[in-house]
């Protein structure tokens, strides 16, 4: 494992952390400068675990004004307050934010009994999602670029003789019906059985000056077990950083540039799928996809259940019940945009 202090790592090393730690720790000031109107407030103490910078949970959590609850014997943190509840687990990468799973870079620690994350996670991933209200404001949310995932000789999974690419297709049309109904002016990338490579989909979203984009897919298991059942939403890996199904960022891409936007829509955008379609859930990841990677807007791809699974197959193939998942997703992009448009002009 490798455990060791700041002190202990070689002089180059310890220069770039140094480097890292200072940067990392001016943000924090800021952050609690603004956030609690006292710079004292933010100090927290560094350590380094396997050549990462960690943060002690604890610490932190007392900080911030949580109330802690840990187990050091099942590794399980749980950490409240009046607007949050998060839930952390040694070993795992595993993080639960008000009842709703988010994958993060790495796996929390345990060093010396004490729960430690990542600093990394709790800047990119933690924050963004936490406090919202330090992303710039005045972000207009009016203009909604949707992706019907597959179409013409790309039929996406298949389940029998159902094929994925239909059912994206009537998704993306039933939360276009919801999102002109509120409001929104609606961009499809593809409208009809057409192939629309994935590389030219963000660019149409990117001609159209959408403001959000949302690629819209339904799974299925690699082995056809039908035992793999659930939402998943995914933001794109963050700059330099991991995707949660393995691999990682080939360097930043123009949708980097969002990264806590495109987390936080994810987020808020899954959140509704678990709360009123009753999917299981298999959490908010991240992940190198293509349509993702070059978005100018923040974007996130639904995968909104397993069509290969019984009790998903019941809710992707009824007009009903995929309605519900359409409503669902516009909700998320209207709990999005009261978060980002606070203060914005019409
Ligand atoms: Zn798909």
């Amino acid at each position: 494992m490798g455990h060791a202090r700041l002190e202990t790592v070689s002089e180059s090393r310890a220069a770039m952390n140094r480097f890292l730690l200072i940067r990392f720790l001016a943000a924090l000031v800021c952050f609690a400068v603004t956030a609690s109107g006292r710079a004292e407030a933010a100090r927290l103490d560094f350590l380094e675990i396997n050549g990462r910078l960690h943060v002690d949970l604890l610490a932190w959590g007392q900080k911030q004004g949580f109330r802690s609850r840990w187990n050091p014997r099942t590794g399980e943190l749980l950490l409240t307050n009046r607007w949050a509840r998060l839930e952390f687990k040694a070993d795992t990468a595993r993080m639960e934010l008000d009842g709703v799973v988010v994958w993060l870079e790495w796996p929390v620690l345990k060093d010396r009994d004490r729960p430690c994350l990542s600093a990394r996670d709790l800047e990119s991933v933690v924050y963004p999602l936490l406090k919202p209200s330090k992303l710039p404001p005045n972000r207009r949310i009016r203009r909604i670029a949707l992706s019907a995932g597959h179409g013409g000789k790309d039929p996406g999974n298949m389940e029998g003789a159902r094929q994925e690419k239909v059912f994206t297709l009537k998704l993306a049309q039933e939360v276009e019906r919801r999102l002109r109904a509120a409001g929104f002016e609606v961009v499809q990338v593809r409208e009809r059985d057409e192939f629309v490579p994935l590389e030219e989909r963000p660019s149409r979203a990117n001609r159209r000056k959408a403001d959000l984009y949302l690629a819209l897919h339904f799974n299925g298991a690699p082995s056809g077990s039908g035992s793999a059942q659930g939402a998943e939403t995914y933001a794109l890996t963050l700059n330099n950083g991991h995707s949660t199904n393995g691999g990682r960022s080939s360097g930043p891409q123009r949708g980097n540039r969002q990264d806590r936007e495109n987390l936080l829509l994810a987020y808020h955008i899954h959140r509704m799928i678990l709360n009123s379609v009753g999917l299981a859930d298999r959490g908010v990841k991240h992940a190198n996809f293509v349509e993702l990677r070059d978005t100018e807007m923040p974007a996130a791809l639904i995968e909104g259940g397993f069509m290969d699974n019984r009790e998903d197959a019941l809710k992707i193939f009824s007009d009903q019940e995929r309605g519900q998942l359409a409503e669902a997703i516009v909700d998320g992009i209207q709990a999005y945009r009261r978060l980002v448009e606070r203060g914005a002009g019409e």
